[in-house]
């Protein structure tokens, strides 16, 4: 049986669908730029940030992570020809809120003592941080000291703060 979850996929996308248009774009971004940000779901990514469909690659993970996204950004620049990073974090991240041993209790508790031992697939490290502009100026650099990441894009790579509470963003590094 469908999760109402699944019904409204199924029901929203068939609206979609049907005026959909957008079936003939090409694969590599045609503005040729990758966006990081987080999965907060109160970031409404292409409107918020002027994407429209087919222009660029949006990369989200917990916290808008340089270094969680790094794979992807590898593939972006690398197969698909994708030319600047815009990095874009947010005011009020969960991310802001825990720490490592933080999360490891909690899967500890809910989830038993082999979970935490399966932590080692991302290293243990929640990739969380303390102070947000702080974070975005850390993970602009993390990029720009990366061998993955090609010469001439690193001096395309700009660091940002998206404001949950104003729909702004601004301008970090
Ligand atoms: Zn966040």
């Amino acid at each position: 049986m469908a999760t109402p979850i699944q019904e409204n996929l199924v029901a929203k996308n068939k609206a979609y669908a049907s005026s959909f248009t957008g079936g003939g774009l090409a694969l590599p971004p045609a503005k040729k730029y990758a966006v990081v940000t987080c999965m907060d779901a109160r970031i409404h990514a292409a409107e918020a940030y002027g994407i429209y469909l087919g222009d660029a690659h949006i990369i989200r993970n917990a916290g808008a992570s340089a270094r969680d996204a790094l794979r992807s950004l590898v593939i972006s620049e690398q197969l698909l020809g994708t030319e600047e990073i815009l990095l874009i974090k947010h005011t009020g991240c969960g991310m802001l809120t825990f720490k490592n041993e933080d999360a490891e209790a909690l899967v500890k508790k809910n989830l038993g003592e082999d979970a935490v031992k399966a932590l080692v697939a991302f290293k243990g490290d929640f990739l969380t941080f303390p102070e947000l502009d702080e974070a975005v100026k850390d993970d602009v650099e993390f990029l720009k000291q990366s061998k993955l990441i090609p010469e001439k894009i690193k001096s395309k790579i700009s660091g940002w703060v998206y404001e949950v509470e104003t729909g702004k963003v601004r301008s970090v590094v």
